[in-house]
């Protein structure tokens, strides 16, 4: 069969730098490692196939090598059966564990977070999902929270053992916690599946926790969600996700926050913002209105005569509280003439007498703008 061009084993361009190879391989063996597709032949064939390329690809000179001859570059001389004649086999796979020692991290975190740390297995980390309102982000709260967690088992202490006992090296791998097996013309190094790495086994199961060393709970504590939280913020609460088990220490919890919108007031980080009403009376001859704050209180706001629509105002510190800091944003306003409608016959014939009375001192942007077009229609 004829065999296929590395590049395009790993799906990447010719000029790829060792990092791209590196990554496009690591995406091929995640995906057809033989652990995750047990018995299937094709997905074992791929791996090696990317395996085998990256072995190639990965190193300087084997690289160059191939650039310049193809895959004649390492095809062995008469009688070596072609193929990985040229192969120093103790050199691949070597560096082949390495490269998977690396890949663990991943594997364990698709089987549910289990990495071993120097002792034991750490808790999984856990989220929760926190949709708060804008005023208690204002405000700041101490939210009770109740999640699915585990605890650490009292009775073997995470251990899984039952008291009185000890666990057993691992027959399978000899407590080394890691099995080599052999795929075809290379070793790969792999946690060993008895014991989940641990190197461990347990003859007596611990009859609290039948040996898993945590028990299923419903935790509940109180988080102090800080002043100023904006939406999307994180908050880590260290220790207090899934328990760790053989000694390991606890995942952590992590709460997503989110800040409703509110019916007034938007948010852009520290500032506040929104738009007011005001009456053409008002914006012609000035006043003073009320406008709410996100503390739940009232400012004051004079309009001097002459606003214009779209007329900002800021009011200092009146925004959200600014996180781990004592300062405040500001609130922004903006004034929204709202031109008079459904008018009564009075009120109209006030308007027209008004409008009698207009004049181009009473409207300088009108006037402005008729001037310049009637310098545009002249040319
Ligand atoms: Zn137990
Ligand atoms: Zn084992």
């Amino acid at each position: 069969m004829a065999k296929r061009d590395y590049y395009g084993v790993l799906g990447v361009i010719k000029s790829a730098s060792s990092e791209e190879i590196k990554k496009a391989y690591r995406k091929l063996a995640l995906k057809y490692h033989p652990d995750k597709n047990k018995g299937d032949k094709a997905s074992e064939n791929k791996f090696k196939e990317a395996s085998e390329a990256y072995h190639v690809l990965s190193d300087k000179e084997r690289r160059a090598n191939y650039d310049q001859f193809g895959h004649a570059a390492f095809e062995g001389g008469p009688g070596r059966g072609g193929g990985f004649g040229n192969f120093d086999f103790s050199e691949f796979s070597s560096s082949f564990s390495d490269i998977f020692e690396d890949f663990f991290g991943d594997f364990g975190g698709m089987r549910g977070g289990r990495s071993r740390r120097s002792s034991g297995f750490r808790g999984d980390d856990l989220r929760f999902d926190l949709s708060i309102s804008l005023e208690e982000a204002y405000h700041g709260k101490k939210q009770e929270i109740s999640f699915a967690s585990s605890n650490k088992c009292e009775r073997c202490d995470g251990y899984g053992a039952e008291p009185g006992t000890r666990p057993v090296s691992c027959s399978m791998c000899g407590g080394q916690g890691k099995v080599r097996s052999s795929q075809g013309f290379f070793t790969i190094q792999q946690a060993c599946p008895e014991c989940s790495g641990s190197g461990e086994q347990i003859s007596s199961p611990c009859r609290e926790c039948r040996g898993a060393g945590k028990k299923h709970t419903r935790k509940k504590i109180f988080a102090n969600i800080p002043r100023g939280v904006d939406d999307g913020t994180r908050i880590r609460l260290s220790g207090k996700g899934e328990a760790g088990i053989k000694g390991g220490g606890n995942g952590d919890l992590y709460i997503f926050v989110s800040v409703e919108n509110h019916s007034i007031f938007k948010r852009s980080e520290e500032n506040l913002f929104f738009e007011f009403p005001i009456s053409l009376a008002d914006a012609a001859l000035g006043a003073t209105v009320e406008v709410p704050t996100i503390d739940g209180g009232k400012a004051k706001v004079k309009i001097p005569a002459g606003t214009q629509n779209g007329k900002q105002f800021r009011l200092r510190s009146k925004g959200m509280p600014i996180m781990r800091n004592k300062e405040y944003g500001d609130l922004y306003i903006q004034a929204l003439t709202e031109v008079p409608v459904s008018l009564t016959r009075e009120q109209k014939s006030l308007l027209e007498q008004y409008k009698k009375l207009e004049d181009a001192k009473t409207n300088p942007s009108i006037r402005n703008f008729f001037e310049k077009a009637k310098r545009f229609w002249k040319n």
